[in-house]
């Protein structure tokens, strides 16, 4: 460095703040000068100057998706670098400045903030429709629950946010309203936020709920429907829920109720020719199994209950209404599960064709 005639490159002097760099040279003329003016521009950037640039650097992309015409997205760098952004970064406080910049960003481009109530089917992720997958590819966050498989998640745009809002049926890691709040403010930013959930979103997804808070905050939305478990479950399993020989209606009941009880009253659930499918009725099962035999059905009814439907941990236990309860005790089953009574059962020996992978 100091034999400038032995040299055929000189080494300027550095301001790092990667990946801000700025250097400085003299053309090996005065070394000196160039560090002293390196010490003048370290004084002027602050040490955590990077972080801007890194911040700005992940915006790029979704900034420039949202605004189109170039001297609008010019104008919006300059106010944004102008104003209490950078202020915030430097302070430390990038949250802020992220929600700011969303915030910002929404305004600037006249985005509204947008929800997607999607159903992620029961498992498969060869089961998702098409415009799920197309919003899964959109979205700027994405909020799902337990009952979507991780597989289904990781469909989604890389860059986009995740959040994780649990919900099993006794432990809900995100009460229902801090969730239907969490969608209001997401998408009061101007974000795209797609709501993932199991199965389809109206049948036992409280997906009426969420939008309910949406409508009153008036906030654009959409729901896109997904394959409901019990026509996952019965598909995989080769359970007809309808057939001509055994029955001519199907009803979805739920075997969770928030008082626990569950009650078969009247003549309600004594049709032969209805095929009953209880969701999230694991914990229940003895009790709706005695409940239906108690209010006057067959015991040898055919019942079967259907672990993980769709998945490669798919299982199928059959018997009947007396039978089923033991079965399922004798063996160490996973939730979810489906419970499916009526005759069609029966067809599950000859119509199944999924093997799933599980063994006991
Ligand atoms: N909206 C969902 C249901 C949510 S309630 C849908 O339309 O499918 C949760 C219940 O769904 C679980 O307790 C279980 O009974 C059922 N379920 C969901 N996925 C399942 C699967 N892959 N196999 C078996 N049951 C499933």
């Amino acid at each position: 460095v100091d034999e400038p005639g032995l040299c055929s490159f000189t080494f300027p002097a550095l301001v790092d703040r990667n990946p801000v760099v700025l250097s400085v040279s003299s053309d090996g003329n005065a070394p000196m000068l160039a560090r002293l003016l390196r010490s003048r521009l370290e004084l002027m950037l602050p040490a955590n100057y990077g972080r801007i640039a890194q911040l700005l650097g992940e915006l790029r992309g979704p900034v420039a998706e949202r605004i189109t015409d170039p001297a609008q997205r010019l104008r919006f760098w300059e106010d944004l670098v102008d104003g209490p952004v950078a202020e915030l970064v430097l302070a430390g406080r990038e949250a802020e400045a992220r929600t700011h910049i969303t915030a910002v960003l929404a305004r600037t481009a006249g985005v509204r903030g947008e929800v997607w109530l999607v159903g992620a089917g029961p498992g498969d992720p060869d089961l998702l429709t098409i415009k799920a997958w197309r919003l899964m590819q959109k979205a700027d966050v994405v909020l799902y629950d337990r009952l979507v498989a991780p597989a289904i998640v990781d469909l989604c745009r890389k860059d986009a946010e995740r959040v994780y809002v649990g919900k099993r049926m006794a432990e809900h890691s995100l009460p229902q309203q801090d969730i239907n709040a969490l969608l209001v403010s997401l998408a009061g930013e101007g974000r795209r936020v797609l709501r993932l959930k199991g199965g389809d979103p109206f049948i036992f997804g409280r997906g009426g709920e969420e939008i309910e808070a949406l409508a009153e905050h008036r906030i654009p939305f959409q729901v896109v429907p997904g394959i409901t478990a019990a026509a996952g479950c019965a598909c995989y399993a080769g359970i007809p829920l309808t057939h001509r020989d055994h029955a001519r209606s199907v009803r979805f009941v739920t075997g969770h109720r928030r008082d626990g009880a569950v009650q078969f009253r009247g003549d309600d659930f004594l049709d032969e020719e209805e095929t009953l499918v209880f969701y999230m009725g694991l914990v229940a099962l003895p009790d709706i199994c005695r409940g239906l035999i108690e209010a006057g059905r067959d015991p040898t009814t055919p019942a079967a209950l259907v672990q993980q439907g769709t998945t490669a941990r798919q299982r199928v236990l059959v018997g009947s209404l007396a039978s089923l309860p033991d079965i399922v005790a004798s063996h160490d089953v996973k939730a979810p599960t489906l419970l499916i009574i009526g005759g069609v059962v029966t067809l599950h020996q000859k119509l199944s064709w999924y093997e799933g992978g599980a063994s006991d």
